[in-house]
């Protein structure tokens, strides 16, 4: 199954959750993350730096290479990567010409389709090639959003995004789900989640990530959450992804 995390906002925890998620799945099955994001976050987040000639995601959807000759293993067991630097900024430019470069990342990742069970790919926040390359891969889409104010601004313009690449590129995707995060005890935070309850139904609706200094500790040490500390109100949000991908 192919996972997106998409949501064109910024600091979400669309590159924590990733890694979460991809931590936990890799304890029972064999998992690609794939960092579709300029910014290298999902790289660095797994404690891997990016050599100057090392093949990463700007050569893989720019075509220069394929997709298993720029996969990275992780110090994790059975978790690999696809990195990304900034050069990835410049490959998104470079494939605006180009005839079907919405489905660049589909045929490059159609290669390693059998030797995985699990891809989640970390989308930049925007609603641009990149991120509609993900779409037009990806079976489900799972949407982190911060329980926050603004939280439900742009949220819109994000369905619209997934309605029209259902229409015309990826009849297969699905809304897996919309993940709570940053979770603190305030009538904000719970007035967001009713909202997101309301907009999109309850069971579309994970239980809600707390916010925990844990997460960005566990970012800077290059490890998943339950790596880093066995916190079970941490980790279950992430356990019932799981859950709800095995349904
Ligand atoms: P971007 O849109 O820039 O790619 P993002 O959506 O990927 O951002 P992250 O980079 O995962 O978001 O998280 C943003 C910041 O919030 C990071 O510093 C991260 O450590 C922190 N963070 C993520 N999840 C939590 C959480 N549950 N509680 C507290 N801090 C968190
Ligand atoms: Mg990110």
């Amino acid at each position: 199954m192919i996972i997106a995390l998409c949501n064109q906002k910024g600091g979400v925890s669309k590159t924590t959750s990733t890694i979460c998620l991809g931590g936990l799945l890799a304890e029972s099955a064999k998992v690609l993350l794939i960092d579709l994001d300029p910014q290298g976050n999902l790289t660095t987040g797994l404690g891997i730096e990016v050599e100057d000639d090392q093949l990463t995601a700007y050569e893989v959807i720019t075509e220069q290479c394929s997709t298993a000759a720029a996969i990275a293993p992780t110090k994790i067991k059975n978790l690999d990567l696809l990195p990304a630097d900034i050069s990835l900024a410049k490959g998104e430019t470079e494939i605006l010409g180009k005839v079907g470069n919405f489905c660049l990342l589909k045929e490059q990742l159609e290669t390693v389709f059998d030797q995985y069970d699990h891809i989640l790919i970390d989308c930049p926040p925007s609603l641009g090639l990149l991120t509609i390359n993900a779409l037009t891969v990806a079976d489900q889409v799972l949407v982190p959003v911060q329980c926050q104010f603004f939280a439900l601004k742009g949220l819109a313009a994000l369905l619209e995004t997934i309605e029209s690449v259902k229409k015309r590129l990826n009849p297969n995707i699905d809304i897996l789900g919309v993940l709570p995060t940053m979770f603190e005890q305030t009538v904000m935070a719970r007035d967001v989640i009713t909202s997101l309850e309301k907009r999109f139904g309850k069971s579309l609706v994970f239980p809600a990530v707390p916010k925990s200094v844990r997460f960005a500790e566990s970012n800077l040490a290059g490890e998943p959450i339950h790596l880093y500390v066995n916190e079970h109100k941490l980790i279950y949000p992430y356990k019932s992804i799981i859950k709800a991908m095995e349904a």
